[in-house]
């Protein structure tokens, strides 16, 4: 149901509303608006129905629908909400008193649902003031109507005596019927604000609490990393120095879980830096082709010693520049080789880049990285971006690995505003495909370049 309010939601900037209150009011503010605009078309079909022809009346109710869909569509610019609900009042009391006033009507018992509603749609949508503001106006309107009615009495003395008691009794009823509203919809009012306040209070301290556990997460994932790294460069020494057989497997193990458990720490360190917003891309100009093709040059070496060929193909017609986080994108590059390579025993590891042009200056790119791997069966598919998760459990574990690499390529590619998928059969390969759209930079000469011809005409301008 959501789904079909969002894009009206989204126009209405009803996303900029932090507070759950102020929402469910702002809600409030166009279901009720829309309600009533749907209630006036029916009226207007009905009204064509029965009178054969466009009428005063016709003319009424399509002026109150443009008038109430303005108001509702203020939402885009303003969210006092006790302006929307002083103005929905106007447009009640404007309606009362137009039915009432009209052959004098006066207090006639068909409005009071009007009052009622108004009253309640004022304590959800402006608040307890609201309704007491609204119920004073009430009494006065009722007063005033009672008045319009006693200019109508009959002259008869004993037929007037009957209507004053008539007339005064609606007036009492109508006053009542509203004080009772006023004082139930301040009560829920009152009610569901407490309600909401608390829950709200709630969520913020359990986000709290949760930014607290990242917080600390990140401070011992920090700490880690400095005895740690005492500990592997201690035992690369120890590996150097004369040892029995023994004492060298023993240190292999131990240069083993050193290195493995650095991994984790720093991959930990990552996504918990990520997770506590304490991580920012940086934006520079940077050769995306050099990069790839510098990093298939790191890992051919250990690609030809099994056997498996890696190659770059980058579309000649793509910019070679772009602006981005180069860091991080080798990061992420770096994990899906890695993988490749992992999980493949025969042929190859093919990194290809294809996009195209977005706009005046930003190439919508896709990167990806295609083995002839074992593949994923589909039921895991889904489940591979997850953090810790490793299709091999255990003791059946073959390959080395966190588990979270593939789950920090996707936050990074997220937050890049990219998407990370993945296709693969299994015993055939995976390929993982990349989508980013990224702004087309600049060699550092032509940096240097522009920087100059700047200079240059700063200098001309100052000098003219
Ligand atoms: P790990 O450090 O274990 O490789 P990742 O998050 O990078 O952690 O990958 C999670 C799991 O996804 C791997 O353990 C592996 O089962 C599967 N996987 C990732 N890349 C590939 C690939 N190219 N081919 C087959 N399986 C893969």
């Amino acid at each position: 149901m959501q789904t079909i309010f969002d894009p009206y939601e989204r126009f209405l900037r009803l996303d900029r509303i932090s507070s759950t209150t102020d929402l469910l009011r702002a809600r409030a503010v166009y279901i009720l608006g829309w309600a009533f605009i749907m209630t006036q078309c029916v009226n207007i079909i009905l009204m064509t129905v029965s009178f054969g022809s466009w009428t005063y009346d016709h003319t009424v109710a399509l002026m109150a629908s443009i008038i109430v869909a303005i108001i509702i569509n203020c939402l885009r610019f303003t969210n006092n909400f006790i302006l929307f609900a002083g103005l929905f009042s106007g447009l009640l009391f404007v309606s009362i008193s137009a039915s009432a006033l009209q052959e004098s009507t006066g207090i006639n018992s068909a409005l009071l649902p009007m009052f009622v509603v108004g009253s309640l749609f004022n304590g959800f949508i402006g608040g307890w003031r609201m309704v007491v503001a609204f119920l004073v106006m009430s009494l006065v309107l009722i007063v005033g109507l009672h008045g319009v009615s006693a200019r109508v009495a009959p002259t008869d003395a004993a037929a007037a005596a009957i209507y004053e008691a008539r007339i005064f009794q609606r007036g009492a009823q109508a006053s009542l019927a509203i004080i009772w509203t006023s004082v139930f919809s301040i009560f829920i009012t009152l009610c569901i604000n407490h309600i909401f306040e608390r829950l709200e209070q709630a969520y913020t301290d359990i986000k709290k609490s949760e930014l607290d556990k990242l917080e600390f997460l990140a401070n011992l994932s920090h700490e880690l990393r400095t005895p740690l790294n005492g500990v592997t460069g201690m035992t690369r020494l120890l590996s150097g120095t004369t040892q029995d057989a023994t004492q060298k497997k023993y240190t292999n193990i131990l240069d083993k879980c050193g290195k493995r458990l650095s991994h984790i720490v720093v991959d930990a360190l990552m996504l918990s830096k990520m997770d506590s917003g304490d991580f920012e891309l940086e934006t520079a100009s940077f050769n995306l082709k050099s990069q790839l093709e510098e990093l298939a040059d790191l890992y051919r070496t250990a690609a030809t010693a099994k056997g498996l060929a890696l190659e770059v193909d980058f579309a000649p017609q793509l910019p070679e520049y772009y602006m981005g986080d180069a860091k991080q994108l080798r990061q992420v590059f770096k994990n899906l080789i890695v993988n490749a390579l992992k999980f493949t025993q025969s042929g190859s590891v093919n990194i290809s880049v294809s996009g195209r042009l977005k706009g005046a200056d930003s190439v919508h790119l896709k990167i990806s990285v295609a083995d002839t791997g074992i593949g994923i069966v589909p039921d895991n598919i889904d489940r591979i971006f997850k953090r810790f998760h490793q299709v091999e459990k255990g003791l059946e574990r073959k390959h080395s690995g966190t588990g979270l690499g593939l789950a920090i390529c996707r936050e990074l590619v997220t937050q890049m505003g990219g998407e990370i998928s993945v296709e693969s059969r299994l015993n055939e390969g995976s390929r993982f495909d990349i989508e980013l759209t990224m702004p087309v930079g600049w060699p550092p000469e032509a940096e240097q370049d522009k920087l100059m011809a700047a200079e240059t005409l700063d200098t001309i301008v100052h000098a003219a």
